[in-house]
């Protein structure tokens, strides 16, 4: 739009306004169609053991699948799902896909343990919310240990009663909750006390600086993933390590005893079919052991 518009300032900003509520109207419409036509998808990624890259479970990451744009990323729905109301029910949809995914994953050879990580916004932690989640188990045949509820700093900073019951009750049904993109938010390590969190989340930019080529900086990160992984270890919470794409990285993270970890060195995020095909690579030994 800069290039279209003229030298006046004001004219920029009128151009670049235009084109954000233009881009966002489109969003919306996306979302309304995408719900009535059922494109949203539940694609799944493993998290992985980093001792020995077995794969442990699996973040549920939802995709618009466009009939003609093809797929779209979280990236900008989520945000304007979220101020629209429209989150609560796309959560839906994506919580029900992905725990019919683990099912059917379960049937594989070797998977039948294996756990599904769901992210929540703020807005889906509705009262209705823990009794839906038991009846999706109850006709998945999954149980509740098995599923992983991601949350933000977001979630907890609302410090609202009602979000709390929501949490508890869903830790009293069995489920774990995780705290995602660990250390990137103002007060992180308070949360670690105040809430039932069983699963510290590592942010990806953490992951990224450990194996930077500028010294001082790759030093100070891993003294401050040390000090995290230090802290949840503590608290009795277990670690999984985002966005992990080089060997170095896995090595790394490894020595350091961070549990888990998950990134594009193990797999993107797929789709079922895909997602299938691929775990027939993941450890074949142990796979054949299991099987046999
Ligand atoms: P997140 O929960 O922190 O998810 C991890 C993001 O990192 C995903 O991006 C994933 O595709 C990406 N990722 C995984 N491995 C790598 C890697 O090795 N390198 C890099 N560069 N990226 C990696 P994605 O799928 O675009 O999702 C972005 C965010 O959107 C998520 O961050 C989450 O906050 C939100 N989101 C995704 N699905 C849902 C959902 O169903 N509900 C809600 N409320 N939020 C969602
Ligand atoms: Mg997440
Ligand atoms: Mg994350
Ligand atoms: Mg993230």
């Amino acid at each position: 739009s800069r290039k279209r518009s003229g030298k006046n300032g004001v004219r920029f900003f009128d151009a670049d306004m235009l084109d954000i509520a233009r881009k966002r109207l489109e969003t919306e419409q996306f979302i309304d169609q995408g719900l009535r036509e059922d494109w949203f998808e539940a694609h799944l990624q493993p998290i992985v053991a980093l001792s020995d890259g077995r794969v442990a479970g699996f973040e549920a990451l939802m995709r618009l699948h466009h009939p003609q744009r093809g797929i779209l990323p979280p990236g900008e729905i989520v945000g304007i799902a979220e101020e629209n109301g429209s989150i609560t029910r796309i959560g839906d949809v994506i919580l029900s896909k992905s725990i019919a995914n683990l099912a059917a994953i379960s049937a594989i050879a070797g998977f039948g343990e294996t756990y599904l990580a769901v992210n929540f916004s703020p807005l889906q932690f509705e009262p209705a919310l823990p009794a839906r989640l038991a009846s999706l188990l109850m006709e998945n045949d999954v149980t509740p240990p098995r599923i992983v509820i991601e949350i933000t700093e977001a979630v907890l900073m609302l410090d609202n009663p009602a979000v709390r019951e929501v949490l508890d009750a869903l830790s009293a049904l069995g489920c774990r909750i995780a705290l995602d993109d660990f250390g990137t938010g103002y007060s992180s390590l308070s949360y670690l006390n105040r809430f039932p969190v069983d699963i510290v989340k590592i942010d990806q930019s953490f992951t990224r600086s450990l194996s930077t080529s500028e010294k001082a900086l790759r030093d100070k990160s891993r003294m401050l993933v040390e000090g995290i992984r230090t802290i949840s270890h503590q608290m009795g919470c277990t670690v999984v390590a985002e966005g992990i794409e080089t060997d170095e990285q896995w090595e790394i993270l490894r020595a350091m005893d961070i549990e888990f970890g998950q990134g594009y060195l193990f797999s993107r995020p797929l789709p079922l079919p895909a997602l299938v095909d691929r775990l027939a690579e993941f450890v074949p030994e142990e796979r054949a052991a299991v099987a046999s």
